[in-house]
């Protein structure tokens, strides 16, 4: 039997041995609360600041600009929710503006604060290719915003957004700027002063820190509300004992994301080449969905018209390739992916979505074998869905 070729590293990445190391100190000799006053505790919060200023050194901000999360969507919740309920505990209810294309950690959050505490919340355009439309989004702005909250890097078709750009035409406005910045860390720059973001979104196991510990960015003078009550952690934003493994654990990794973020890219870039290349010339039916250049170097997503993303997956698991697709299956009901509709494609379309990411472990040789499989299982599911018909 060969090794299954894994190539969805947006969806969760492996602990990179150097972090499991730097990690290991924690779990049992340095086990103290890093609220306690003792010793045991002093040990363990000089581990939690010393994180924190390795963060804060990668994102170019103050260490008291750093909180600890529990991942990617409660730092979104966190942002969204406190920055927008604080506004409204103020009497300043302005709208909430999003893209069509966010995770459903921010879509959902924002779409909860319509529907239950009265927020207007609009949808910027976005093109075929999935950049937010400029002009629509000034026209946008217009209005009484209290934040805009757009994606860097889109999981689904890995297109980028101009951050700065808009972050700057919000802060224009006067309203705060949030980005999930989720699957840029190790990939693009993350100094949040070039990007002029107010708050930002960062999870450990999209960067080969585990899963279950995130970091919010919230700028100095950014209120929010809490929106899980208790202690008076992370200065009083976000109750909870501290994860003290996990973010030493997630500071070495993002630290080792920016030292060798070159050489990552390179290597994702090369790689991604060779996957479109391949996969646009010997596999039938293929749309390469996204921006072709202004897109994550890791990552490569498709339409195979006429295909089932789902069977598509599980036809690609049984070559030995682990890949993703971006419609739901819901009780055997495929139900197509919001995002490509965003883009125009039909449903039918946007069901047969497949997306491949690369990683660190990526080889040529994984990606010949991910090439032949797709081939393999698209034609399989093109004949039998011929004999059917
Ligand atoms: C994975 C992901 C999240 C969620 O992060 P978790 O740590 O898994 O909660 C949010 N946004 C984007 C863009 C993601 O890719």
């Amino acid at each position: 039997m060969q090794k299954q070729v894994y190539l969805d590293y947006s969806a969760s990445t492996p602990t990179d041995e150097r972090v499991v190391e730097a990690m290991m100190p924690y779990f049992s000799e340095v086990f103290g609360n890093p609220s306690s006053p003792h010793g045991y505790g002093r040990k363990a919060e000089q581990a939690v600041e010393d994180a924190r200023e390795s963060i804060a050194r990668v994102l170019h901000c103050k260490p008291n600009e750093v909180i600890f999360t529990s991942g990617g969507s409660e730092s979104d919740n966190l942002a969204i929710r406190g920055i927008a309920m604080k506004a409204k505990q103020n009497g300043k209810q302005g709208a909430l503006i999003t893209s069509p294309i966010e995770h459903s950690a921010v879509s959902r959050t924002i779409k909860d604060l319509h529907q239950v505490y009265g927020f207007e919340m609009a949808q910027v355009a976005v093109d075929p290719k999935g950049v937010v439309d400029i002009s629509h989004f000034e026209a946008l702005l217009s209005h009484p915003t209290t934040l805009v909250s757009v994606m860097y890097a889109n999981n689904e078709i890995g297109t980028l957004q101009d951050i700065t750009l808009l972050a700057k035409m919000t802060k224009q406005q006067g309203a705060y700027f949030h980005t999930d910045a989720v699957q840029g860390a190790g990939q693009l720059p993350l100094n949040v002063d070039v990007l002029g973001v107010d708050a930002m979104s960062l999870s450990g196991h999209k960067f080969y820190a585990p899963k279950g510990v995130g970091v919010l960015y919230l700028r100095e003078g950014v209120d929010l509300l809490p929106i899980q009550s208790g202690g008076s952690h992370e200065q009083g934003r976000r109750a909870g004992t501290l994860n003290t493994a996990f973010i030493v654990g997630m500071a070495k990794a993002l630290t080792l994301a920016q030292e060798e973020q070159e050489t990552r890219v390179a290597h994702y870039t090369q790689l991604r080449k060779q996957l479109v290349d391949g996969i646009l010339a010997y596999v039938p039916n293929a749309i390469l969905t996204g921006h072709p250049e202004q897109r994550l170097p890791s990552h490569a997503s498709f339409i195979f018209d006429g295909i089932d993303g789902n069977q598509l997956v599980m036809h690609m698991d049984m070559r030995g390739v682990a890949a993703s697709s971006a419609s739901a299956c819901k009780t055997g009901n495929p139900e197509p992916s919001d995002i490509l509709l965003a883009l125009g494609y039909s449903k039918e379309m946007a069901l047969g979505s497949l997306r491949f990411s690369v990683g660190m472990p990526t080889t040529e040789n994984d990606i010949e074998r991910a090439v032949k499989a797709t081939k393999e299982a698209v034609e399989a599911l093109l004949t039998l869905k011929r004999m059917l018909t």
